[in-house]
């Protein structure tokens, strides 16, 4: 028998696991290969990527990668607490920190990075901390809980994250970046800025351009930072999130040849320059390059497997795609490849959506027939399609610029179909379309089996939608039915969870979640169940069991518009309303000076009203005898009429009536979607109900129903459903057709789409509410009178309680206002700010600015708040 081969694993962090795996499966048994690990930590690996989560809930358990018995199970001899400090290499023997010794053939060198921590004067202090590992964690939770006010040092990815953390905990959050944008490194200065103005949205104040001298004493916190130009901010935590280095220190103190910057640097086998020892992860230099991502450290780790079992092996390390598609608080980020546009010759289209919050950009060949590389901020659902044109160097459409143009419903997007089985999918893991396609050929059945045998999407999860899409499809095309789980939290659709939630009488997420779900959900299973929830049983939104489950524009009961100020909508039933209530609404602008504009919809939006306002504003509409317009939920929007048979010389029936009685019946009902309905007095159809999701018009016996219209980006036309309906059947039709709606609709899905996705159509519809073919008209009905029967106007409800209210603040942890927020005036109203006007108002520049801040009663701070900068 030959000789037993020692291997030492030093680092057992993500990478340095990945490895043991790969080893232990390839391996044919431990007498072949024995593998020692040892971690400095106190515990085996864990998954560092979605560390954040520990802030969300989620425990050091629910973070392991693997655990004491699944090592033994392997035969893996493993320490934790275990520091290496010194290898003698001719000996091939390592010590540890508590003078154990271990002899190896292969050492494997997975020792990772750590955070840099720059040489600030007083950042040794107690509360300034860094961010890598759960222990880290710990501390920062615990220095959060004596503290109000958080400044993150670093404004790169990491930085971001460890951003929205401090902000979960309750701090009153800035961000410091030396360079003049954040996330230098993957996007460029137009996505740059567009992200700090998201981020500042969402009440974390950044800070660019910014040199930290010193950390001193603080006054109104515990410490100060005092910058380069000589500006100070106040803080009582520091968190260090400025980069990582290479924890090098083995391979510099045992001659290993190292990066200029640091890093061991190796070959395509993983080799260092001693060809017995092994860099892996993030303390290997490959080709000056340090990988900050786990998907090259788990190639490393595979190619070093391989060639410790067999020098002769082929699987070589060659670089990897550092593309990356992440959500910072709440903010879609995409970078792909040639991010900067530094290839020579590289053309760029770019495409920018202020008022929707999205950049684009894409960077072309000079020929324009590759994608070199991408930039994607507030939308990045292209960022699949945009990697498989750039990692497959497929040709582009003659036009590239359609792929992140929003119009074009014959987008050229790459479907799983378009992709060729070398198509990279999870690049983490790296599983290429063909491994999944053998998969299922092998045998596997959905989603998970597919995870559980290839291990796509159990790295960062960015591919989760991808990897679905083409398991579905490559299900679909043997033939299997395929399930609409809505995620991996809950294996039913979402029409499958509002029965369980009906018949089970469940009032929660968490009830719903431990009976019939799995972990702690994510950001598309707590909506939808948010949703589900208050279709079935209306119950106040912003319960604090319920508040987590909503939507930012439901979180505060108003829609914010894009420089974070939001905006108002009073309901006005038809369309019509009393001079008096008119009044109000004029005097209430006037007062908060708001700008106001008569919507599409009949009614008034009020903007720019900043968050702590709302109540007041509320206050004064509500005591006038006005509601809320949900205008910020998905729900029941408006009834728009034309004036009908009382005024005009064409009208059969009375529509303002009829409109006003249909808003007034349905306001508040939440469903999949917004709804929209319209009502005309005769055939002319002036209130345009035919692109609505209910559209009614007059007829001279009655009322003629139109359902599933729709305007938008994909108009549709509605389909005529019944004739000739007197106002109790129009009604009990309506009933039953938003009910069936709400019941059957898929998460997000407008009627429009769950028409044209109705088995049978129309006509099955028709069967269904007119004739009562499934036998559910009589529950239908009763759904839609309890859900009726419980309408309130949430603004009413929330004004009465105190608990709601404290959540209308801007900040935290403090009372101020966001003086961030300013406007310009253009014909006689108020709008935002550009950001040039800003700038120029900073100056002294000749604009106006209406700056909001203020401590005084809000009728007198209006009075004050124009200022008029002149120079
Ligand atoms: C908050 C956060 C979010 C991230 N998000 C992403 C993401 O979305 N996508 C992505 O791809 N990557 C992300 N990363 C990066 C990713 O976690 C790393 O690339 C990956 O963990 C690197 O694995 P590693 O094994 O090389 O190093 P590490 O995970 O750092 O593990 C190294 C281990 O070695 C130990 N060690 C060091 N020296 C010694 C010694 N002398 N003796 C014994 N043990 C030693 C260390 O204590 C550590 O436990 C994120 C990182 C953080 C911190
Ligand atoms: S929402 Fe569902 S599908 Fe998306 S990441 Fe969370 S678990 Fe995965
Ligand atoms: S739809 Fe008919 S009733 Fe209504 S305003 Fe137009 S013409 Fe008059």
């Amino acid at each position: 028998m030959s000789k037993q081969l020692n291997v030492v694993v030093v680092g057992n962090g993500m990478v340095g696991h990945h490895f043991v795996e790969q080893l232990a499966n390839l391996r044919e048994s431990a007498e072949q290969v024995n593998i020692t690990v040892l971690s400095a930590e106190n515990r085996l690996a864990y998954d560092r990527v979605h560390l954040s989560e520990y802030f969300a809930g989620k425990t050091a358990q629910d973070l392991a990668l693997t655990d004491e018995s699944t090592y033994h199970d392997w035969q893996i001899d493993f320490r934790t607490n275990a520091k290496v400090t010194t290898i003698d290499r001719q000996q091939q023997q390592i010590t540890t920190e508590v003078g154990e010794t271990f002899s190896y053939d292969k050492l494997i060198l997975a020792t990772g990075s750590y955070p840099f921590v720059p040489p600030i004067p007083g950042g040794d202090q107690s509360h300034c901390l860094v961010y890598r590992t759960i222990d880290d964690l710990e501390s920062i939770k615990s220095s959060a809980s004596s503290s109000k006010v958080g400044v993150v040092i670093g404004g790169g990815l990491l930085g971001l994250e460890a951003a929205n953390a401090l902000k979960e905990l309750g701090l009153q959050t800035h961000v410091v970046e030396f360079a003049p944008q954040l996330m230098a490194v993957q996007v460029d200065t137009g996505g740059g800025r567009l992200l700090k103005s998201k981020i500042e949205e969402l009440g974390v104040q950044v800070h660019t351009s910014k040199a930290t001298q010193v950390i001193e004493k603080g006054e109104s916190c515990r410490y100060r930072l005092v910058f380069a130009d000589g500006e100070t901010l106040e803080t009582d935590l520091v968190l260090f999130s400025a980069g990582i280095r290479p924890y090098d220190n083995l391979g510099r103190e045992n001659d290993l040849t190292l990066g200029e910057r640091g890093g061991i640097v190796i070959n395509s086998q993983c080799q260092t320059s001693d060809e017995n020892i092994y860099a892996i992860g993030e303390c290997a230099l490959y080709e000056n390059m340090i990988y900050g991502l786990v998907a090259p450290g788990y190639s490393m780790a595979k190619v070093t497997a391989n060639h410790v079992l067999d020098s002769t092996s082929e699987t070589v390390f060659e670089g990897a795609d550092m593309s990356t598609k992440l959500k910072l608080m709440g903010v879609d980020v995409g970078s792909i490849g040639d991010a900067h546009a530094k290839t020579q010759g590289a053309l760029t289209y770019t495409y920018e959506n202020q008022p929707e919050g999205v950049y684009k950009k894409i960077v072309v060949s000079s020929d324009k027939t590759l994608l070199l590389g991408a930039v994607l901020v507030g939308d990045t659902s292209e960022y699949d399609s945009l990697l498989q044109y750039m990692l497959n160097a497929i040709e582009l459409p003659e036009s590239p610029e359609a792929l992140i143009l929003p119009m074009a419903a014959d987008k050229p997007m790459l479907g799983a179909d378009a992709l060729p089985d070398t198509a990279t999918i999870c690049s983490c893991l790296n599983v290429t379309k063909g491994d999944i396609v053998a998969a299922v050929d092998g045998g596997a059945c959905s989603v998970a089996d597919v995870k559980s045998c290839t291990k796509a999407s159990t790295g960062c999860g960015g591919c989760a939608a991808l990897l679905k899409d083409v398991v579905d499809k490559e299900l679909e095309s043997r033939g299997v039915e395929v399930k609409k789980d809505i995620c991996e939290h809950f294996a039913y659709s979402r029409r499958e969870l509002f029965d369980i939630v009906k018949v089970e009488k469940i009032t929660s997420f968490e009830q719903l979640i431990e009976k019939h779900g799995q972990g702690l959900g994510c950001e598309i299973c707590k909506p939808t169940v948010g949703s589900i929830l208050a279709s079935v049983w209306n119950d106040y939104i912003l319960d604090s069991s319920k508040v987590p489950l909503q939507d930012t524009n439901d979180t505060f009961l108003a829609n914010m518009q894009k420089d974070g100020t939001y905006s108002v909508v009073p309901r006005i039933p038809g369309g019509e309303i009393t001079p008096d209530k008119l009044i109000t609404i004029g005097e209430v602008a006037k007062k908060y000076n708001l700008y106001t504009k008569i919507t599409g919809g009949q009614r008034i939006d009020l903007f720019g009203a900043r968050v702590d306002q709302l109540p007041d504003i509320w206050q004064e509409l509500i005591d006038a005898g006005l509601e809320t317009g949900h205008a910020y939920g998905k729900s029941v929007r408006t009834v728009k009429s034309c004036v009908g048979s009382t005024w005009c010389r064409y009208g059969v029936q009375d529509s303002v009536g009829m409109a006003i009685d249909i808003e007034n019946r349905y306001k508040g009902v939440r469903a999949p979607h917004k709804v929209k309905f319209a009502v005309s007095g005769c055939t002319r159809e002036c209130a345009e109900a035919q692109s609505k999701d209910f559209g009614v018009i007059a007829t001279d016996k009655g009322w003629n129903l139109y359902v599933s219209g729709n305007g938008g980006m994909k108009p549709r036309h509605a389909d005529l459903f019944a004739t000739d309906l007197d106002d109790e059947t129009l009604i009990k039709y309506i009933d039953r057709i938003f009910s069936f709606y709400i019941q059957t609709g898929d998460r997000l899905q407008r009627t429009s789409v769950w028409m044209e996705n109705l088995e049978g159509g129309l006509e099955y519809l028709q069967k269904v509410i007119i004739d009562d073919h499934l036998g559910i008209c009589d529950e239908l009905e009763k759904q839609m009178a309890s859900i009726v029967g419980k309408y309130q106007c949430e603004w009413k409800t929330t004004l009465e309680n105190p608990e709601s209210l404290k959540r209308f603040r801007q900040f935290v942890n403090s009372d101020k206002t966001d003086s961030n927020i300013q406007f310009v005036t253009e014909r006689d109203q108020i709008r935002p700010a550009t950001l040039a006007e800003k700038k120029a108002g900073e100056l002294g520049g000749n604009i106006e600015i209406v700056d909001l801040t203020y401590n005084e009663s809000p009728s007198e701070s209006s009075k004050q708040a124009v200022a008029v900068m002149e120079d």
